[in-house]
């Protein structure tokens, strides 16, 4: 439904009642629901296929909401709240014990995130509660950036999406967890890493091996965002078109339609090839890309040669992203 007022009291009432809403964000789509109702959470996994041990984050329209649901708000946290939110940044906090297991899979944490899209906060505000979601797909699909998208995954499972759009940022945030003095990066994303070591000095990326103590972000090891067709992501090096071309070239010998992933100014450097632009720089590839994935599918290619990007900015996510999704097919 449209995301008239009368559209987003009449979702929000959903939500108070124990059901589950689809609406948009300037990240991806989110299937939300109470994130203090139980049995309204459960039902997100379940309608997602979603491995109860990956936990949601949990959406708020203002700091009083965020106090609801932490135990405690540092002081890095404070700065990243200030300066990020609302926007594509999620927070680790301690929860308060109010904040339900199914949310958080039983750990001691809680991830936090205020959106920016209007509609959305607007929805949030209005359900009165803090909302639960993860996206609204099918678990191990791309992420959904329109409300399309959603309703291809969803159609028969859920009796409302919030159309906000197409996504401005079109990739998850940025999951921090901010409690200790270095806050450590669970999942790039919508902010650049850049952007949030400038803010709070130093940022740690997360490594299982080096980060012993602090609790990873549980769905990070799942295989994710993949359409259906087979997906090989190149490095971001000088010879890379040459490496791309030379696969595409015996998939098509061998009866696999590929179609190559690249940027507008490199179409042309694939003569005749199948290719799906992704836009002219990184914030484009971002915004475009599970956009591009579902396309492929939708036009029966069998393989998706992704392009490399440079890690700056929104790259880093849309290389986790892309290799997440080739399940480490890296050419
Ligand atoms: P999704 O909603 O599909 O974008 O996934 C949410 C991401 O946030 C997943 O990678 C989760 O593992 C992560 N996440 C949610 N809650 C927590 C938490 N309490 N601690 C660490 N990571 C979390
Ligand atoms: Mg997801």
């Amino acid at each position: 439904m449209t995301n008239e007022p009368e559209n987003i009291a009449l979702a929000a009432s959903v939500i108070r009642n124990g059901g589950v809403v689809a609406f948009g964000t300037e990240t991806v789509y989110g299937l939300g629901a109470d994130a203090y109702n139980d049995a309204a959470v459960k039902k997100i996994f379940r309608i997602k296929g979603r491995p109860s041990d990956n936990p949601l984050i949990v959406h708020v329209c203002d700091g009083a909401q965020i106090s609801g649901l932490a135990a405690a708000v540092p002081k890095n946290a404070r700065i990243l709240i200030d300066k990020f939110m609302p926007g594509p940044i999620t927070l680790v906090l301690n929860k308060r014990g109010r904040v339900s297991d199914a949310v958080t899979a039983g750990l001691p944490t809680v991830a936090v995130r205020m959106p920016s899209d209007k509609t959305a906060l607007a929805f949030i505000s209005a359900c009165g509660v803090p909302v639960a979601a993860p996206s609204a797909n099918i678990s191990g699909r791309p992420s959904p950036t329109t409300a399309k998208h959603v309703y291809d995954d969803l159609n028969g499972k859920i009796g409302y999406i919030l159309d906000c759009g197409e996504c401005a940022v079109g990739v998850e945030s940025t999951v921090v967890d901010a409690r200790a003095d270095v806050p450590v990066i669970l999942r790039s994303g919508g902010v650049p890493i850049e952007q949030i070591e400038r803010a709070v000095g130093k940022a740690a990326l997360y490594t299982p091996a080096q980060n012993q103590n602090v609790p990873p972000s549980p769905g990070m090891k799942y295989r994710h965002y993949a359409p259906k067709a087979a997906v090989l992501f190149s490095a971001f090096h000088s010879d890379m078109r040459k490496t791309i071309s030379a696969y595409y070239d015996r998939l098509a010998a061998v009866g696999v339609k590929p179609v190559i992933l690249c940027f507008d100014s490199a179409k042309r450097l694939y003569g005749g090839r199948e290719t799906i632009s992704v836009g002219g720089d990184n914030a484009d590839y971002a915004r475009r890309l599970f956009a591009a994935l579902r396309e492929a599918d939708e036009r029966n290619f069998g393989a998706v040669i992704a392009e490399g990007v440079s890690d700056k900015g929104l790259g880093a996510a849309v290389i986790n992203r892309l290799i997440k999704a080739a399940g480490g097919r890296i050419i």
